[in-house]
């Protein structure tokens, strides 16, 4: 096992890797820029370092500051978190030529599965359902031709893409070329790489994501199916797990789908298959995340699997401590992402102290968090602030219990997606479990009448 892990991240997920560490007995190294000091991940950690000023790419993303921090402290591994470094497949091979171990897949599998189109193209050639699409776009006319033959709405995508930002949705062929090079202006901004393709846009799918752990033995299981269609600017916002809106023959093909796109690139680690699944029950793969994901939090609360637990030991070389027999799915789970956001203004990030804080407990509530009172929320990061995950046996208990989480949950100071969210748990269409990523547009027009 390693002798130090470093987490090369921040906030919440630094917090929630630090605490499987801790249970392993493994010491843990936190590194943080000027304006996190105070983030919960600096205190929890063994040691804890700073690496830099509040800019990310002179902190987060300070390659050389991290490897020295590693080497200078004697850790063996990084883990990144998610964001990041997490998918830099560059960053990768560089743990690797210093003899650190990179908690996730290696550098060529990042590169294969993190280019778009390049996944897109691995998958069709092993006969796993895609989207209809193209390669990378060369030039328009050859752009239009395709989006004749497959047909309007199409959405243009940056292949290096992530986050729902890089994608444009074109209705009509006079808006596809001013499009397409907007898209790709964003992709060189946002991901340092113009690339693009184009995909036919399905109308109003589901969003389904299947958590798969590979170690390198070559086992590999799978803990089901996450519905994460609720979403806003193609961000997750609420997720849950198993999803309302796949029964039961779907649910045992997409998990035998997952498995073999983990089997056909030869994957080692812990990941995400997402699929988006149309109203007639297909599905098709969209991309695969090879990295710790936000709300893999409800698949450990239906599974009873420590993902960052079997994911350090995975690096470690060690073999997956359950098989897929052991693995029984129970209850229902679902998480609401809390951000630090005025959901009145359009969900504009919110900076600022929180003066007061009271987390909800109780059984079946659990809130991975780097918050507390008196905090101060850097405005440089992302909005996330908290998660609030509730389980119980079934959705209907699951959603009572998070309506009355979400009651309990006070965070004063800074306004918070709270409020918003205890709304959308009480509203129909919601509890119907018949939704898709439409959802919140809809649910924003009728909020906003009330
Ligand atoms: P990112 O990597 O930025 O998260 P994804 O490729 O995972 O981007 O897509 C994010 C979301 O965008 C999906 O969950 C879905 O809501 C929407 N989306 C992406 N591709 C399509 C498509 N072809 N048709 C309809 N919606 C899509």
């Amino acid at each position: 096992m390693f002798r130090k892990i470093l987490i090369a991240n921040r906030g919440e997920v630094a917090v929630r890797i630090i605490r499987s560490c801790r249970e392993m007995g493994i010491p843990t190294v936190s590194v943080y820029s000027e304006a996190d000091v105070n983030s919960l991940h600096v205190s929890l950690a063994t040691e804890s370092y700073c690496i830099g000023p509040k800019e990310s790419a002179k902190s987060y993303l300070n390659v050389q500051a991290i490897i020295a921090t590693a080497l200078l402290s004697g850790a063996d591994a990084i883990h990144p978190g998610y964001g990041f470094l997490s998918e830099n497949a560059d960053f990768a091979d560089i743990c690797k030529a210093h003899g650190i171990c990179f908690i996730g897949p290696s550098g060529d599998v990042i590169r294969r599965m993190g280019d778009k189109a390049q996944a897109r193209a691995t998958m069709a050639n092993k006969k796993i359902p895609i989207t209809p699409g193209t390669g990378i776009i060369k030039d328009i006319k050859e752009a239009k031709k395709f989006c004749k033959k497959i047909g309007y709405p199409v959405i243009i995508k940056a292949t290096a893409g992530g986050g729902g930002k890089g994608m444009r949705i074109v209705n009509e062929e006079k808006e596809l070329e001013e499009n397409m090079s907007l898209c790709q202006t964003e992709a060189q901004s946002f991901f340092g790489n113009p690339d693009v393709y184009i995909e036919k846009y399905l109308q109003n799918p589901r969003h389904i994501e299947v958590q798969i752990l590979a170690d390198k033995k070559g086992n590999v299981i799978q803990l089901g199916e996450r519905d994460c269609s609720i979403q806003r600017r193609h961000q997750k916002l609420v997720e849950e797990t198993p999803s309302p809106g796949v029964n039961k023959a779907v649910r045992e093909k997409l998990a035998k789908t997952a498995i073999e796109v983990v089997k056909a690139v030869q994957y080692e680690g812990v990941g995400t298959i997402e699929f988006l699944l149309d109203k007639d029950n297909n599905f098709y793969f969209m991309e695969m995340n090879t990295r710790l994901q936000v709300e893999h939090g409800i698949s450990e609360m239906i599974s009873n699997v420590d993902i960052v637990r079997e994911q350090v030991c995975i690096a470690a070389g060690l073999p997956l401590s359950v098989k897929q027999s052991d693995i029984k799915l129970q209850g229902h789970a679902i998480e609401c992402r809390i951000n630090a956001e005025d959901p009145d203004k359009n969900f504009m990030p919110m900076a600022g102290v929180i003066k007061g804080y009271n987390a909800p407990g109780g059984f079946g509530v659990r809130v991975d968090s780097h918050v507390y009172s008196d905090y101060e929320i850097p405005p440089y990061y992302d909005s996330l602030i908290s998660k609030l995950i509730c389980w119980a046996p079934t959705r209907q208990q699951a959603i009572r219990k998070m309506y009355r989480a979400l009651k309990e949950y006070a965070i004063v100071g800074t306004k918070t997606t709270i409020p918003f969210y205890q709304m959308l748990i009480e509203d129909a269409v919601f509890i119907s479990g018949k939704f898709d990523t439409g959802f919140i547009e809809d649910f924003c027009m009728r909020y906003a009448d009330k």
